[in-house]
């Protein structure tokens, strides 16, 4: 299933389904879900509907004896074939559309051909014989179940065509006939009512279901995100970990620690709210500037973890400093420093393969690369143990 908007999803909880209509983006989705599901049962509702069709051969020999040979024609030789090349069709172009018109086709054939044959027979149990036409009503409604449309013109068309050719019977008189136009027309209406309010029922079920999916996907992605910054939070650096470092693959990893240089200066100074958009401005420029492969957590506070699989050394080294710089030149003005100067960070580099090095042994190798970086006067690069870094690229 395609995600729908959740806000669409409520826009049309709210507008409802008189119409048996959803908004486009909806619509387009639900007539996926419907043609497939529909069209899985195809075949099975094509051999039970052709089977019994063929089998009322022998109601035509008792009742319609006098025109068997027309009704066996039509039954095999033109009912079957279509009914195959029907169910054909609408397995190799799949379509909510589709589907409606040839199950429409099906029972609008199946349901006046015996009758166009019956109608020239002088047999005393016509009346009788074309009960047999619910069957073809029922076929439509309650077997093949196409949208709500469809089945309004297939009653409507079925009690015409029937309607229609049971009126050319001599042997039926007026009151016989009325009786037949009721009992048509009121299992119509009722077959209609039903299936109205069962595509009703059918469709908030699927709305309720792709709500509560797009609600759920909305939660995971709330869960795994830092409401501040928009990175990921060290939740889902768990999740990250477990992929990388349960796979068969031996992967290098790097990952590169930022803190933010003298940042309790600069919430002291500039405030909190200007903080706030410190952290956020330079969360952006990280990821700006960082791989196209990297994963960038919010560590804590004003630290950022950048990871990267499948990097060379000397990539992860440029790649960290294209971050520094980018942080320098964003040009944040910071007025604790003397003299004033702009916000700068610091960064520590480790990196290892991950069946040779836990996660956190490469976290604390960055914290401590990174603290190397403060110590010798911040706003650079620091990388922690060489022999670790060579071995990788
Ligand atoms: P250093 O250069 O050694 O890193 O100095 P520092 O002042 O940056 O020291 P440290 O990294 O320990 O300071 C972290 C500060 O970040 C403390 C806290 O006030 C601030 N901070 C942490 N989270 C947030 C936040 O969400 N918003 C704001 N505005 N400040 C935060
Ligand atoms: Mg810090
Ligand atoms: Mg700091």
């Amino acid at each position: 299933m395609e995600t729908v908007g959740l806000e669409a999803i409520e826009r049309q909880f709210q507008r409802g389904l008189r119409w048996l209509r959803f908004s486009p983006e909806i619509e387009a989705n639900y007539c996926r879900e419907f043609a497939e599901h529909r069209i899985r049962r195809a075949p099975l509702w094509a051999v039970v509907g052709t089977v019994i069709y063929d089998l009322v051969f022998f109601g035509d020999a008792t009742m319609v004896p006098d025109q068997l040979d027309a009704l066996i024609f039509v039954r095999f030789a033109i009912f079957t074939p279509f009914a195959v090349l029907a169910t054909a069709l609408v397995l190799k172009w799949r379509s909510a559309r589709n589907y409606d018109i040839l199950s429409l086709a099906v029972v609008l054939l199946g349901g006046s051909l015996p009758m166009l044959v019956a109608m020239h027979s002088t047999s005393e149990h016509l009346f009788i014989y074309q009960t047999g036409n619910v069957a073809t009503f029922l076929f439509l409604v309650v077997g093949l179940r196409p949208r709500f449309p469809a089945v309004l013109v297939g009653l409507v068309s079925l009690c015409a065509i029937h309607l229609t050719l049971c009126a050319q019977i001599s042997s039926f008189d007026g009151i016989s006939y009325q009786g037949l136009v009721t009992f048509y027309i009121t299992i119509s209406v009722f077959l209609a009512l039903g299936a109205y309010f069962q595509e009703h029922a059918d469709r908030m079920n699927y709305l309720n279901r792709i709500r509560a999916t797009s609600l759920h996907q909305q939660l995971e992605i709330q869960s795994e995100r830092d409401e501040l910054t928009g990175l990921l939070n060290r939740r889902s650096l768990a999740r990250v970990e477990r992929e990388l470092w349960t796979s068969d693959d031996n992967w290098s990893v790097f990952v590169v620690m930022l803190d933010i240089d003298r940042f309790k200066l600069f919430n002291d100074v500039h405030g909190h709210l200007d903080g706030d958009d410190c952290i956020r401005a330079v969360a952006r420029a990280i990821v700006a500037n960082s791989d196209a492969r990297s994963t960038v957590f919010r560590f804590g506070g004003e630290e950022i973890l950048i990871l990267t699989p499948d990097l060379s050394c000397n990539e992860a080294a440029a790649m960290a400093e294209r971050i520094r710089s980018s942080i320098e030149t964003l040009a944040i003005p910071h007025r604790g420093l003397t003299p004033v100067g702009v916000v700068t960070a610091s960064l520590g580099i480790a990196g290892g393969q991950t069946q040779e090095v836990s996660l956190q042994d490469l976290l604390c190798r960055a914290d401590q690369a990174l603290y190397d970086a403060k110590k010798l006067g911040r706003n650079r690069v620091s990388t922690a143990s060489l022999t670790t870094l060579q071995r990788i690229s």
